[in-house]
């Protein structure tokens, strides 16, 4: 579909000190990805040649950081206002004058190949293009918080971006808007100059990234995949008088032998977590061979696990433990261990399971020369496209 559209580019307005939202929206993480990573990614896929990232002075690392590994876009200074921050980004853009350029709110994630195809397209026959949705709701005006009449919703449309111009549509008609007047799109510029936008149908996903409680719901139209890993750890028995297994110190007659505390319960849950988000095994990320983990507290690998699922949005689902040994008797532990988990993983109680089993005095954790952990471990992350 992508490929039948003619070349464009986009200027992505990402200069906002986003009061309203709390911050500056903008770098915030989406599902594990900076806002602003969003539209570029979805504008670069759509095929868009040059895309410029108009960011506040000073911002240009935030978004070299916030766009790392992606190409075909670059940062550019805006200015005090909207309006001179679109202007700044269309001046770098450059290009003949009849080049389609889509002007996008960073803010507004979830830009779809439909209507950045449905925006360039419209070009063909208008000035330019804007993406819209009816009002749905009935409209009231109020006054002092009483009902004072109704508004005829008909004509009425709620305006989106990306918009799109030819580029000397758009930068004629930003030379001849009065300065002292804010303008609140692209439209408007353009409308005031004589030109005729269309309005295409826009996406209610497109949302606007307002206010603090926008990200909560945007994180949920976030599709999710399900991922499941699994792992398994051994450590053999020696001397000693405690053993540290699901993140419990329990009095024992002898200990589980190893590099860090032997929590083989721990290993095998942190290479499940560590599975399901194909990020190797426990001996990738803390080596035996370094001295800095020699009788590390296995809390800190689960930590760490944990750690990578959330840096990408995801999630744990749910984990499930399965010690087998003859002794020590595990049942007493079991809640303080399930506990323990759900402290350290950050997850519900009901979502972490310890079970254990003998395995009948046969094999090695039979004759009691070690013990073995199984772990499952269900993480969900944000589908990548
Ligand atoms: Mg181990």
């Amino acid at each position: 579909m992508t490929s039948a559209l003619p070349p464009f580019a986009a200027v992505i307005v990402a200069a906002g000190s986003g009061s309203r939202s709390g911050g500056a929206k903008q770098w915030r993480l989406l599902g594990g990805k900076p806002v602003v990573r969003w539209s570029v990614e979805a504008l670069l896929k759509a095929g868009a040649e040059d895309v410029v990232v108009v960011v506040a002075p000073g911002a240009e690392a935030k978004a070299a950081t916030a766009l790392d590994g992606l190409t075909g876009w670059r940062a550019v200074a805006g200015g005090a206002t909207r309006a001179e921050s679109v202007q700044a980004g269309l001046a770098a853009l450059g290009g003949p004058d009849n080049r389609p350029v889509l002007v996008h709110d960073a803010a507004r994630p979830f830009l779809s190949a439909a209507v950045i195809a449905r925006c360039v397209e419209a070009l063909s026959d208008a000035d330019g293009a804007l993406p819209a949705l009816p009002v749905a709701d009935s409209l009231r005006r109020a006054v002092d918080g009483m009902v004072a009449g109704s508004v005829e919703r008909e004509a009425l449309w709620r305006a989106q971006t990306p918009q799109a111009f030819r580029l000397k549509t758009l930068t004629d008609a930003y030379a001849n808007w009065p300065s002292d007047e804010a303008a609140t799109d692209e439209a408007t510029v353009v409308e005031r100059a004589g030109g005729r936008v269309r309005i295409v149908e826009g996406d209610a996903r497109l949302m606007k990234l307002t206010y603090p409680e926008d990200f909560a719901m945007a994180e949920a139209l976030i599709p999710r995949t399900v991922r499941i890993g699994q792992g398994y750890d051994v450590h053999r028995w020696g001397p000693g008088t405690s053993v540290w297994l699901c993140g419990l110190e329990i009095p024992h007659d002898q200990t589980l032998i190893g590099h860090s505390d032997a929590d083989a319960g721990l290993h095998a849950l942190t290479d499940a977590i560590l599975g399901a988000i194909g990020e190797g095994d426990i001996g990738d990320h803390f080596p035996p061979t370094d001295d800095k983990w020699k009788g590390a507290p296995s809390d800190l690998f689960l930590k760490h696990a944990a750690g990578l699922v959330t840096a990408r949005g995801g999630r744990i689902s749910n984990v499930d433990v399965t010690l087998i040994c003859e002794r020590p008797k595990v049942k007493p532990h079991r809640q303080a261990m399930r506990e323990r988990l759900a402290e350290i993983l950050d997850i519900p109680l009901d979502a972490v399971s310890v079970k254990a089993t003998t395995s009948e005095g046969l094999g090695f954790t039979g004759r009691g020369e070690g013990l073995a952990a199984q772990a499952v471990a269900t993480v969900e992350l944000p589908a990548r496209p």
